[in-house]
């Protein structure tokens, strides 16, 4: 089963309006075809209706977060239909920044889950361990419990509009990347637990991305691990030609 891959860039706190736009227009001509790899802008919520303006054809804008419900007196949130209403395609859930500083759990991470696949939104779901569960070698177990706590009453079709990426929190932003065996390894045993809640077709169609210190001088070996689809970039996707880089080479995955 041919996955198309996925080259998505979390911008995080980073940038000013200029420097947003500037991005856009420089990599809207360069992205490959959005049939060959799916390239995704994960933007801080300020620059998304202008993104969304000005996204080439192959291009998709992302949110960072959202709230899981519709509306409320929740200030400073942004909700599911806000983000459909600016035509925002995309939205990361789960991040491991949101659930070290602002409280997210995977009880929020399965609500909000529900949300965007409600609203047609692809969410993009991370899931990751620490160091220390690395080293006590209860990493699967770990991710385990997250993705079936994040999938909790989600259908197979609802499944099937989701993508997984699997961010082990040592390796985001520290220039430590996974090995490709650890990365390969891990997705592998998240593909397995898809595999456990909706069978064998699902779970080899979801795409299940690595995250962590990725950049062009080791996106090549991550991309061509079997069950690799893609990458969530932090770092690496602030600068056009690095970003331009990374798709590029998912062309060849
Ligand atoms: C991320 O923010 O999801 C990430 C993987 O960051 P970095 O690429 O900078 O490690």
């Amino acid at each position: 089963m041919k996955r198309i891959p996925v080259i998505a860039g979390n911008w995080k706190m980073y940038k000013a309006k200029d420097d947003a736009l500037a991005f856009i227009y420089a990599i809207n001509q360069e992205l490959p075809a959005k049939e060959v790899v799916e390239t995704v802008i994960c933007a801080p919520a300020i620059f998304l209706r202008d993104l969304v303006k000005r996204e080439g054809e192959n291009l998709g804008i992302g949110a960072q977060n959202m709230h899981y419900l519709n509306e409320g007196a929740y200030t400073g949130e942004i909700s599911a239909p806000m983000l459909k209403s600016y035509g925002v395609k995309y939205v990361v859930i789960g991040h491991s920044e949101r659930r070290a500083y602002y409280n997210e759990t995977n009880e929020t991470v399965n609500l909000k889950l529900k949300k965007a696949v409600d609203f047609k939104i692809i969410p993009i779901v991370c899931v990751g361990e620490s160091l220390d569960i690395r080293e006590a070698g209860t990493t699967n177990d770990f991710v385990k419990n997250q993705i079936e706590k994040a999938y909790f009453n989600i259908s197979s079709e609802e499944a099937l509009q989701t993508i997984v990426a699997y961010e082990p929190i040592w390796a985001i932003g520290t220039g430590k990347t996974a090995s490709k065996e650890q990365a390969n390894d891990t997705i592998k045993a998240i593909r397995n637990v898809l595999k456990n809640l909706y069978g064998k077709d699902v779970a080899e169609q979801v795409r299940i991305l690595y995250g962590g210190s990725v950049k062009p001088a080791n996106v090549d070996e991550l991309l061509q691990q079997s069950d690799i689809d893609g990458a969530l970039i932090g770092g690496a996707s602030l600068d056009a030609n690095s970003f331009i880089s990374l798709a590029k080479a998912a062309e060849n995955k």
